[in-house]
């Protein structure tokens, strides 16, 4: 298989928005000025401590120091390996390369043990 090509992944990083990712898993988040507060799936906890920038479409949790990008944020909440965060991600983007079944679990609101 070959890798994906930087500017791909470049695509995904911004094209794919973080904020309606997010949302689309069925988290709750409350507007903090410019950006929104998550409660963090990584962590357990009871405030939203895990801030989503939109400018910058990243997150960063205060609580657990999980920070990344969209693509980080599909392996860590769906346990899935950076390709396959990027496939899924890609689907989203409409960047579709290859023709390659790749079962999609975004429906689901529940978050991994
Ligand atoms: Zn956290």
């Amino acid at each position: 298989m070959a890798r994906i090509p930087n500017d791909q992944l470049e695509r995904i990083k911004t094209e794919v928005s973080l904020v309606r990712l997010v949302e689309s898993q069925g988290c709750q988040m409350t507007k903090q000025g410019k950006d929104y507060a998550v409660c963090c799936p990584f962590h357990d906890e009871k405030t939203a401590s895990c801030i989503i920038s939109p400018k910058s479409n990243l997150f960063n949790c205060f609580g657990c120091g999980a920070a990344g990008s969209v693509i980080d944020w599909v392996m860590k909440t769906q346990g899935v390996s950076f390709r396959l965060a990027c496939e899924i991600l890609q689907k989203d983007v409409g960047i579709v390369t290859e023709a390659k079944p790749v079962k999609r679990s975004t429906t689901k609101n529940s978050l991994p043990p």
